[in-house]
């Protein structure tokens, strides 16, 4: 299903620390910011954009609400994860309103059956996809999703979902460590891979809990260590479509991850707020990555040797409907003998530099990161970049 809409093969190039280039969906309306942290983050309903061309959603008794600020509050995690590790996560951002599109909804229910909202939705899911993807080959399995909300709850603390109902989360720890509610928990691969084998519970409310992490740094989270469960009747936010379909709760997803809906005093409602809790976001994710997965979320974001930032000459995507010739512009290397390897230094293909200063990938060529060697001026250059096809 979701690849219905997508014919096109498109070779992105992602810049090295700078920030990727932008990839954007059908009139802009869905942004996806490539990046190089093992962190996928969506943010499925901060969008604005009203266009008349999209009917307002009915069907299905559709919930309208948009979740104040969290565009700006993305953007300013990004900024903050890449002040801490000098990398970007990669963000996917929906701009349109949710009462043209719900992009934390299954289609029909979030679309209400308009075909551009329908495109914008391939699209939003797609790239979630495509970070997932990237993020796995360049860092294993330890990838962590997050889909970024924000909630209108009285009590002002964070609300992690992990699939878990706010009646589950009261269970005991004997019943939330069983086969049976692991199976429901969108963090279910750590569960099992996670350095200390900590069990399920551990990983929900325990010392080096996400909630934890944050309740320690100043902003309440339940489930934590401080706040085990949200309560009945609290309007707890246990987890939405995206994160079933985005994190190990989906049968053969390796990339754990928990929706999380952020409360709007203190954390949302002004930039020196959202700066501040970016901040601590940073911090406490790369301790949650420290702890559980034994590794710094920078971990291959700075492989040495791939440092060679494009200055003047730049790798541009080629648009094409098969696999299509990558351009290098800038200077012409053309007649140069270059190598492909993969970001582990294994040469995955070679050849020379056509007239027209473009190569050509090998049909068999899978979505990912790849460094591109060869000699400049005596100096041997590399240039990494991606590619994302379906
Ligand atoms: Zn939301």
């Amino acid at each position: 299903m979701k690849s219905t809409y997508y014919f096109m093969m498109y070779f992105i190039f992602c810049s090295f620390s700078i920030g990727a280039q932008i990839v954007y969906g059908t009139n802009g309306y869905i942004e996806y910011h490539p990046g190089d942290l093992p962190i996928v983050i969506s943010v499925p309903h901060g969008g604005s954009l009203e266009p008349i061309s999209i009917p307002d959603r009915t069907c299905n008794s559709p919930v309208m609400v948009t979740d104040a600020n969290t565009i700006d509050l993305g953007k300013q995690i990004d900024s903050s994860l890449f002040s801490l590790t000098g990398c970007h996560p990669h963000m996917i951002y929906c701009n349109l309103k949710r009462s043209k599109l719900d992009c934390n909804r299954n289609e029909n229910d979030g679309t209400c059956g308009n075909a551009e909202a329908i495109t914008s939705w391939n699209e939003f899911q797609k790239y979630i996809d495509s970070a997932q993807n990237l993020a796995l080959q360049q860092h294993g399995e330890k990838v962590f999703y997050i889909d970024l909300h924000g909630h209108g709850n009285p009590i002002q603390r964070l609300e992690l979902g992990y699939l878990l109902f706010e009646e589950e989360l009261e269970f005991s720890d004997a019943t939330l460590n069983s086969t049976q509610y692991i199976n429901y928990s969108s963090i279910q691969h750590l569960v099992y891979n996670n350095i200390n084998g900590s069990p399920h519970t551990e990983l929900l409310k325990g010392n080096f809990a996400l909630g934890t992490l944050f309740a320690n740094n100043g902003y309440p989270a339940v489930p934590s260590l401080q706040d085990p469960f949200p309560g009945i009747g609290s309007n707890y936010f246990s987890g939405g479509y995206n994160t079933a379909q985005n994190t190990s709760y989906a049968i053969g997803n390796l990339v754990d991850g928990v929706q999380m809906e952020c409360n709007f005093i203190g954390v949302r409602d002004s930039y020196l707020n959202r700066k501040l809790f970016s901040d601590v976001f940073a911090t406490v994710l790369n301790g949650y990555f420290n702890s559980h997965m034994s590794t710094q979320i920078n971990d291959q974001c700075g492989v040495s040797g791939l440092n060679e930032i494009k200055t003047q000459n730049s790798l541009y995507p080629t648009i094409s409907n098969g696999i299509g010739p990558i351009m290098i512009s800038g200077n012409n290397f053309s007649g140069q003998q270059f190598i492909v390897k993969d970001l582990f230094g294994k040469t995955f293909f070679s050849g020379e530099i056509q007239q027209d200063n473009s190569f050509t990938a090998p049909a068999t060529i899978s979505n990912g990161w790849y460094v591109l060697n060869f000699t400049e001026n005596g100096n041997l250059r590399n240039y990494r970049f991606c590619i994302i096809r379906d």
